[in-house]
């Protein structure tokens, strides 16, 4: 016997009902059995009778002729019977005249006792008077193998009766119950619990309507609603899974994602001994953009980068959003550096194409940093830093341009780091100090100002200067905390030069352009004015073409709040940046200060001198003053005077010096010159 069979459903079953019908089987047995035996102890009760009334009319006779050999005759032939275990034959008087017996045998354990059996006697002629009696004893012995042959057949015909029930019961059990539900079983083993919604259970034939059918019908509807609850899931982690991996607005491949595959194409490109370019890309201006037109348009216009990105024709490996205004491609299976020159060119001339959104046409200039593989890094994660480093970097010197990134500049980037925690110090370490430089109107070396120029004293590295930490202090808000600082500790030696007798000095201070566009400057400028008692004129904020040209009408607006409390606006290293006529016809400034770099090789080299020519020019046409920075030599600010800038400031009249040597030398002017720095300008 299989042993699954022993377990299953059916055999168990039939051998519950087995059971049943073997008691079951067993009490009919021995009813039947009961009614036997009291059939049987009739039988004997019959031959008993038959037997007295087969020997009466011999009995009698010898009890009447009291004839005891007659007698004894009669007892030996009822002896003759099987059955028989006495015979005896009495008179009227109870007197014994015959008696056989065989050996006295108790009653059969299974019919019962003995039966005794009396023929009272009597004579005809005196029926009432009793002549004697025939008694008879009658053993069940003789029937007991009628008996048990009865007996044995019924209890075996039951017995067999209720194995046959059985084993029908078994094979109805395992057609009806344990067949089908094996199979449902077998199904439902191969249903894999990952798609179990994607198969059904089969209806069993013959099952449709019973509880099996109705069973595999409920399992079915239940698989169903797995399969649709799993379809959802998973459409739902789909989404889920796009989501945390492309940028939402574009479609593309997101930081993480580019990462993935990136460190897949590195094991592809190492594998293949080949190189591999991550160039990041970042939008120049964008945020002013963004502030201009809004930020739906903003919103179209990186669609609109993701699309000419998408469309490029080169091996791109992968293409990505930072975040923000930023991309990333990877170029890959190319020979030479100079292609992934290439690519981030053709990037950086596609993105300049004017994009037509709505009524503008906008071009977008960008900034690339390309890190290359192996010579770079050799992880993604490495390779990916190193581009977007060298991006931020090339972004702050001329933008719109790629730029690699190479050893030195990853010193650089370190170095600026370390400067960049260290400036952070400088300012609470008051390492920081203001330097002044004369500025001087000729003829005459009057001197009408001085301009404030901020050193950094680093504990270690000694003076770093301006050109340094101060781009790096812009690219937070450290600028602003910084510039408070210049601005009132400017003021204040301001102060202290009017109250020394300096009274018409006026202070030219540096705006960063985070200062230009920061709300509170008017109120700050205004409040240092009144807490220091300076007149306003007497104060000159120089912002740089670069800070104008950034945000021009955020900076025209601000511009219009500092001239409200009437302080002098001049334009710093003027010819440098994008100079546009335009804004300065509209700007509320004063003053235009010519970059040092046209002065430097005046009069000798034509180009320069026509330049400063022509800035002095415009500044008389546009009714505005005119000072020239670096100054270093006579024949320079001869040049400058025969051509009309008659203010200039440079190392031919005084290096910028600290607060207390400054004094000195301002009141040594003011004593070779008392009246010109008493008046105002
Ligand atoms: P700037 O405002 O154009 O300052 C003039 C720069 O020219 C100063 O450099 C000065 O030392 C230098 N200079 C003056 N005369 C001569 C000369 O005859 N020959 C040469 N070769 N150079 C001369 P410095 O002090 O290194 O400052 C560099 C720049 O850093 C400044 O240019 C200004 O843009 C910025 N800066 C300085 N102080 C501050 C400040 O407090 N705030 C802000 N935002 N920027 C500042
Ligand atoms: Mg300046
Ligand atoms: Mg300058």
């Amino acid at each position: 016997m299989p042993p699954d069979l022993k377990k299953s459903l059916s055999y168990r079953l039939s051998g519950q009902l087995l059971l049943a019908a073997l008691a079951l089987g067993l009490l009919l047995a021995a009813g039947q059995i009961a009614v036997e035996r009291q059939q049987i102890r009739q039988a004997i009760h019959d031959d008993g009778e038959r037997l007295l009334a087969l020997f009466e009319a011999a009995v009698t006779h010898a009890v009447s002729r009291h004839r005891r050999d007659l007698a004894d005759d009669v007892a030996m032939h009822l002896l003759n019977h099987p059955g028989v275990l006495l015979a005896r034959v009495r008179d009227g008087h109870a007197i014994v005249l015959a008696e056989r017996t065989r050996a006295e045998t108790p009653g059969h354990p299974l019919l019962g006792a003995n039966q005794r059996f009396t023929l009272r006697l009597s004579d005809p002629a005196l029926p009432h008077e009793p002549t004697g009696d025939l008694e008879l004893i009658l053993g069940s012995a003789y029937r007991s193998g009628e008996f048990l042959a009865s007996a044995s057949l019924s209890l075996a015909s039951h017995l067999a009766g209720a194995l046959l029930l059985g084993l029908t019961l078994l094979l109805l059990g395992q057609r009806l119950l344990t067949r089908p539900l094996t199979q449902l079983l077998e199904h439902l083993a191969r249903i894999e619990p990952e798609r179990a919604g994607e198969q059904q259970l089969p209806r069993l034939k013959g099952h449709e309507q019973d509880e099996i059918g109705r069973w595999v019908e409920r399992t079915n509807q239940l698989l169903a609603a797995i399969a649709r609850q799993q379809s959802q899931r998973r459409e739902a982690e789909n989404t889920l899974q796009r989501m945390s991996q492309f940028d939402q607005l574009t479609g593309l491949p997101n930081r993480q994602l580019l990462q993935r595959q990136l460190e897949r194409l590195l094991h592809e490109a190492s594998r293949r001994q080949e190189r591999l370019a991550v160039v990041c890309l970042g939008l120049d201006g964008f945020t002013a953009l963004n502030e201009r037109y809004g930020y739906q348009i903003g919103d179209r216009l990186l669609v609109s980068v993701a699309d000419r990105l998408r469309h490029l024709d080169s091996q791109l490996g992968s293409l990505a959003r930072l975040g923000g205004d930023q991309f990333a491609l990877v170029q890959i299976a190319f020979e030479h550096s100079y292609q992934a020159a290439d690519l981030a060119q053709q990037v950086l001339d596609a993105l300049a194409q004017p994009l037509q959104i709505e009524q503008h046409a906008i071009g977008l200039p960008a900034t690339a940093g390309i890190a290359l593989f192996p010579d770079d890094g050799d992880s993604g994660e490495r390779l990916l830093q190193r581009a977007e480093q060298t991006m931020s970097l090339a972004k702050q010197g001329a933008r719109q341009r790629y730029q690699f990134f190479i050893a030195s500049l990853d010193r650089e980037i370190r170095r600026r780091r370390q400067l960049e925690q260290d400036l952070r110090q400088a300012v609470h370490n008051e390492q920081l100090e203001l330097y002044y430089q004369p500025q001087v109107e000729s003829p005459g070396h009057v001197c009408v100002g001085v301009e404030a120029l901020l050193r950094w004293r680093h504990p270690q590295l000694g003076f770093v200067p301006p050109d340094q930490f101060i781009p790096l202090a812009e690219q937070n808000e450290l600028i602003l905390e910084i510039g408070d600082w210049v601005l009132e500790r400017a003021c204040r030696q301001l102060r202290d030069w009017h109250q020394q007798g300096l009274a018409g000095l006026r202070m030219a201070v540096n705006l960063s352009t985070s200062q230009l566009r920061s709300d509170r400057l008017p109120r700050q400028v205004a409040g240092l004015l009144q807490r220091y008692g300076l007149p306003a004129y007497s104060l000159e904020l120089e912002v740089t073409e670069t800070g104008l040209m950034t945000d021009v009408a955020g900076a025209a607006q601000q511009l219009h709040s500092l001239r409200r409390s009437k302080v002098l606006l001049a334009i710093d290293d003027f010819g440098t940046g994008y100079s546009s006529l335009n804004y300065l016809k509209t700007l509320p400034l004063h003053k235009i200060k010519i970059d040092r770099s046209f002065i430097r090789e005046l009069p000798h080299n034509e180009d320069d001198a026509t330049i400063v020519r022509t800035i002095i020019q415009l500044a008389h046409n546009l009714n505005m003053q005119v000072l020239a920075e670096g100054v270093e030599s006579v024949e320079q600010e001869a040049y400058l005077l025969a051509h009309g800038c008659r203010e200039s400031q440079g190392y031919l009249h005084c290096r910028p010096l600290p607060a207390f040597e400054v004094t000195q030398y301002l009141l040594t002017a003011t004593r070779r010159q008392p009246t010109s720095l008493t008046q105002p300008i």
